[in-house]
């Protein structure tokens, strides 16, 4: 009888609270020793699987990610890629949805889950939501399906009960256990008393291509939020600023913009000068639909661009990803006009 292989689990910390602990002088949270962390989590002995880990030295605040060490995280998986079923990111969750959005970029041709998780509470702290996050994430990163394959060969976010895309997932709470949500792609699983994964939801890879790691981001880009009685030598200024190569533009509704003259001429003075603009909603849930009114119709003549049903997080690092790959232009639109790690709803405009 041949013994079956135990699935093998890469857990990477990179910081957050979950692996804090308070400084007794100044009350605030500080990283502490990763294996003093694990030692908190007696239960992950017990599963069957062969678990290691890696730590970034020292631990970071997510406050502190920076597009340099989401090259780190890549560089580790993908060292690491023929080794394991499956990696768990242990992060903080104040930018955790900026790195799920960042990875999934970032790590062309994915066929093995990457399951970020980190926690509201310390994992030290009698009520943690960090130990079950963990061990479901661990799980999660572990399951496959009847034929062998990886059952979510995906970049995710797994908080509380729900595992969620990252790609399209927010922080949406800085209390409540329950911190992110996914508006516009429904969970790719719940857990309760089961982990019940919504398979269809989940994508289709093709597990022949081999992961292609990409490093290279650009940040000559902006975010920039409309409200009534916006200047128009703030928005002059920033599309003026040196160097700047795209602006995500949040708007109104369904991607709609004051019917000011001056600011149509900016934005197309912009976009003539090979800025690119994407319009993304200031609404949590919907997509961007310029042909929906006067008001979002001049942006499209101004070249602005359609980001769809995309999260901000999503929109600002899938075009630093693409600038960063030195693509033109043209490209670049086309690109974001793309699903290309099931980011956005295509179908909406
Ligand atoms: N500030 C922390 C961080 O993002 C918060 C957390 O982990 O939840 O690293």
């Amino acid at each position: 009888m041949t013994k079956e292989k135990k699935p093998a689990v890469l857990l990477l910390y990179t910081g957050g609270t979950i692996g804090m602990i308070e400084n007794p002088e100044t009350g605030a949270l500080e990283s502490f020793r990763f294996d003093e962390l694990l030692k908190q989590v007696p239960e992950l002995k017990r599963f069957h699987y062969r678990i290691d880990t890696y730590s970034f030295q020292p631990a970071i605040d997510s406050s502190d990610m920076e597009p340099e060490l989401w090259g780190r995280i890549v560089r580790i998986i993908t060292e690491n890629y023929e080794h394991y079923d499956g990696f768990v990111i242990l992060h903080g969750t104040d930018t955790m949805a900026y790195t799920a959005s960042a990875l999934s970029f970032m790590l062309e041709n994915l066929s093995k889950p990457v399951i970020l998780t980190g926690s509201q509470l310390p994992i030290g702290k009698l009520r943690t939501d960090g130990k079950e996050n963990l061990i479901t994430a661990i799980e999660i990163a572990a399951a496959k399906r009847e034929n062998g394959q990886p059952m979510v060969p995906e970049v995710c976010i797994f908080f509380e009960n729900e595992l969620l895309r990252g790609n399209r997932t927010t922080k949406v709470n800085a209390e409540n256990f329950n911190a992110f949500r996914s508006f516009n792609y429904p969970p790719l699983a719940t857990v309760g008393i089961h982990i019940r994964f919504n398979e269809h939801l989940i994508r289709k890879n093709d597990f022949t291509q081999p992961l292609k790691p990409h490093f290279n981001f650009n940040n000559q880009v902006v975010m920039l939020s409309l409200f009534p009685g916006i200047r128009e030598s703030i928005v002059a200024s920033v599309l003026q600023v040196p160097g700047l190569k795209a602006v995500v533009l949040r708007t109104f509704g369904s991607g709609n913009a004051p019917q000011k003259e001056w600011l149509i001429r900016r934005l197309k003075e912009a976009s003539e000068k090979g800025i690119l603009i994407v319009n993304i909603t200031q609404c949590q849930h919907g997509a961007v639909e310029m042909h929906r009114y006067g008001t979002g119709l001049q942006l499209l003549q101004a070249g602005v661009v359609s980001g769809y049903d995309c999260t901000p997080e999503c929109a600002i690092t899938k075009l630093m990803f693409l600038l960063g790959n030195d693509l033109p232009l043209e490209q670049v639109r086309q690109l974001m006009d793309s699903d290309l790690a099931g980011e956005i709803t295509r179908d909406k405009e």
